[in-house]
Formats: C-alpha cells, sequence, structure tokens
C-alpha cells in the first residue's frame, strides 16, 4: 500500500505489529497501577516483570538489574549523574567527543559542577581506540563512557578492550547502546560493563520508554525524586503498555537478531556497491565493515553543500533518509560535531547523509533507490555547475 522507502531506522524505526499487539492488553482495557496491591496492579506489575526479563535477556543481564526510564536520553543522564553528581570537585570523567548529545549535553553540565571531563578523540576510521583510552585514565578517573555504536556514522567501538582497561584502573565503564542493542549481541555477563542504556524505539518497539542496566553492586544516586519505583532510581508510575512493548521488542530482536543482521549486511553491501558503480564522486566515511549491519554514512565530493537539497529532492520523491544526525536537527545545517571528531574537514561534516536500513527494508527499496539516488545527485551537479558552483572533487 505504500510506496514510500523509510532508510531513516537510526533516528527511529517503526512498531512492529507483534510489539502493538502486546501494548494494545495495557492500553484498552488493563489499566492497573503496578504499585497496587488488588488484582488490576498485579496484572500490570506481572506485565513489568515479564518485560523486565525480556529486556535483561538481551544485554545477558538479571532482570533485577535493569531500570526502566522514559528514554535513552533518560539513560544516559541517570548513569551519568547517578556516579558523578553530588560527588564533589575533583572527580575525572572520560568520555568521547562523538557520543549522543544525551552524554555530551550531560558530560558539559557535570563540568560546570565541577567534574574534569576528558573527550576522546575518535580515528577517521570513526573508531576510538584503546591506546587513547589508556593515556587518559587516571587514579582519580570514576567513570568511563564510551557508546557501543555512534548514531551518525554506525561505527562500533572495541567496548570489551575499553571495559576491561577501565576496570584495571578501577573506574566504572558505561555504554550508550542505544543504536546497537537489539543488532549486535551485547552480554554483560562476558564484557564488564557497568552501566549501559537502551531505547525501545529504536528496535521497533514504542518510542518514550528507555532502560539502565546497573551492575548488580554498582551505586547509584536517583536523578527523580518521588514514590520509590524502580528500586528507587527511577521515581514515577511506570509506562505499562510502554514497558510491555519494549520487553516484546526486546524478545523479537533477540530472536530474530542473526538472521536479520546477515540479511541487512547483505542488503547494506548492496547499497554500498551500487552507490559505488554509480555515483563517481561519492565517499563513504567509517570502516567499512566495523559497523552496524543497516547503516551507511556517506558524502558526494564538490557537492557537501548540497546536503540538505539532496535529502529534500529524495523526499520528493518519497525516500526518507537522514543528513547527520537526525537527533540534531536543531542544528541543522552545522557540521556534525561527531564527523568533526573523526577528523572530516567541516565541509564534508556538513554535507553527509546517513542511510539506515531496518526490519522493514527489501531489495526491491533498496534497488528502487539505487536508481533514484544517482539521477538525484547528477541533477544537483547540473544545478551547481549553471548557477557557477562548479565541482571542486
Ligand atoms: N543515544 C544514542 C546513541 C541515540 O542515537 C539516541 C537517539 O537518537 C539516544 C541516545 C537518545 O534516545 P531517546 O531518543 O530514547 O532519548
Amino acid at each position: 500500500m505504500d510506496s514510500r522507502i523509510y532508510f531513516d531506522h537510526a533516528a527511529t524505526t517503526p512498531l512492529d505489529p507483534r510489539v502493538r499487539q502486546a501494548m494494545d492488553q495495557f492500553l484498552n482495557g488493563s489499566y492497573g497501577n503496578p504499585s497496587s496491591m488488588h488484582a488490576a496492579g498485579r496484572e500490570a506489575h506481572a506485565a513489568i516483570d515479564e518485560a523486565r526479563a525480556d529486556v535483561a535477556a538481551l544485554v545477558g543481564a538479571h532482570p533485577g538489574e535493569i531500570v526502566f526510564t522514559a528514554s535513552g536520553t533518560e539513560a544516559d543522564n541517570l548513569a551519568l549523574r547517578g556516579v558523578l553528581e553530588g560527588q564533589g570537585a575533583g572527580d575525572h570523567f572520560i568520555t568521547t567527543a562523538f557520543e549522543h548529545p544525551a552524554v555530551i549535553e550531560t558530560a558539559k553540565y557535570l563540568e560546570r559542577l565541577g567534574v574534569e571531563v576528558t573527550y576522546l578523540p575518535v580515528g577517521d576510521d570513526g573508531v576510538v581506540s584503546t591506546a587513547s583510552l589508556a593515556s587518559a585514565l587516571r587514579a582519580h578517573t570514576r567513570l568511563v563512557s564510551i557508546m557501543t555504536a555512534n548514531n551518525v556514522v554506525g561505527t562500533i567501538q572495541q567496548v570489551h578492550e575499553l571495559a576491561e582497561l577501565t576496570h584495571r584502573h578501577g573506574a566504572l565503564f558505561h555504554t550508550d547502546a542505544v543504536q546497537a542493542a537489539g543488532k549486535v549481541p551485547l552480554d554483560v555477563s562476558r564484557t564488564p560493563i557497568d552501566l549501559l542504556s537502551l531505547s525501545a524505539h529504536k528496535l521497533h518497539g514504542p518510542k518514550g520508554v528507555g532502560a539502565l542496566y546497573v551492575r548488580s553492586g554498582v551505586h547509584l544516586r536517583p536523578i527523580i525524586f518521588g514514590g520509590g519505583q524502580e528500586r528507587g532510581l527511577r521515581s514515577a508510575t511506570e509506562n505499562v503498555a510502554g514497558i510491555v512493548g519494549f520487553g516484546r521488542a526486546a524478545h523479537i530482536a533477540r530472536s530474530e537478531m542473526g538472521a536479520e543482521t546477515a540479511r541487512l549486511v547483505g542488503l547494506r553491501e548492496r547499497l554500498y556497491d551500487g552507490i559505488a558503480a554509480t555515483i563517481p564522486n561519492a565517499y563513504f566515511i567509517g570502516d567499512r565493515y566495523r559497523r552496524l549491519p543497516g547503516h551507511l554514512c556517506l558524502g558526494f565530493a564538490g557537492q557537501e553543500g548540497e546536503a540538505v537539497k539532496l535529502l529534500l529532492k529524495l523526499d520528493e520523491q518519497g525516500i526518507a533518509v537522514s543528513s547527520g544526525s537526525a537527533c540534531s536537527a536543531n542544528h541543522a545545517g552545522e557540521p556534525s560535531y561527531a564527523l568533526t571528531a573523526m577528523g572530516l574537514d567541516p565541509i564534508r561534516a556538513r554535507g553527509s547523509l546517513r542511510i539506515t536500513l531496518g526490519r522493514g527494508s527489501t531489495q526491491k527499496e533498496v534497488d528502487r533507490f539505487l536508481e533514484a539516488l544517482a539521477p538525484t545527485v547528477q541533477s544537483l551537479q547540473t544545478v551547481a555547475s549553471h548557477s557557477g558552483f562548479a565541482s571542486r572533487s
């Protein structure tokens, strides 16, 4: 019924119909407050318990180590502020220069409170080296936060090595796994991660639900105070339908991950080869293989100033992609700081296109996209050369 192509799954994903079905009972009919002692309350409580077990299983955690939040952003805030806020000045925190704003802006807030923050550089392949972390760690480093997969470029970090190194120095390790969860295996029982952030809407679950994995024994201060839900770490009446949807989405992602990853890698490589073969000035950003299965980030040499125009021209044809990061829509037209952190010059960092595939993406869509992209890029080249903006490639 829908001829539109949605290749912006890093921004958000459509709700899986199976998730919607699971949520339905708690949107229509089952309305109990999970803290209530009567049958309706117990029913809601039991549904949250089941969802907690499913979300825990996705990352190899125990259910009691999952704290539900209202977003990935809140999970990041709880992790960083929960460890560092109120500790007094002088603590050291290490993160990277290309984290999501949920981490970067929280780091800046902590700096204002007197926490010393080191922003690690990122290689031009989009990977943070263990050597740079090793040289930044100090005796008073309390927390390191490095994302599992980057939302703009799609590259995957060496989380196991980074977490082990952090632990050898006696600090805690947090990873923002919002983009990675459900797409790459995560296992906190094998990797010494203390805190890990998740968000349901990136894995075909509902918007407005997230979770923080908190390793048993790790002490966090709450950032929201009230009735003491979620072990006192996240007071507020739970979003029961949202949490149920998150649980179902996590369950589906875990059981289908193997086959889905292989399928998406195949589609991504088809896209990569097709673009490389038909658009001579295309260049790809970040390591080719150490990346999320359905994620490509690219630019067109000499046409970086046209990225927004390109996006809108594709949109006219019913194709949704993203320029840089949709999360930074408030900063449209500015270079992506995530890409400048990788050493890309500001012109290239302004002109990138992000193409992200997901569960509904098909080979037919990839082929239709490839047919549309080359002439659209070409049409902008023609306009640019006629208006005197010659290609610089
Ligand atoms: N972290 C990363 C890496 C993200 O990509 C996003 C959303 O784009 C978030 C955190 C924030 O998640 P939410 O939209 O649930 O607040």
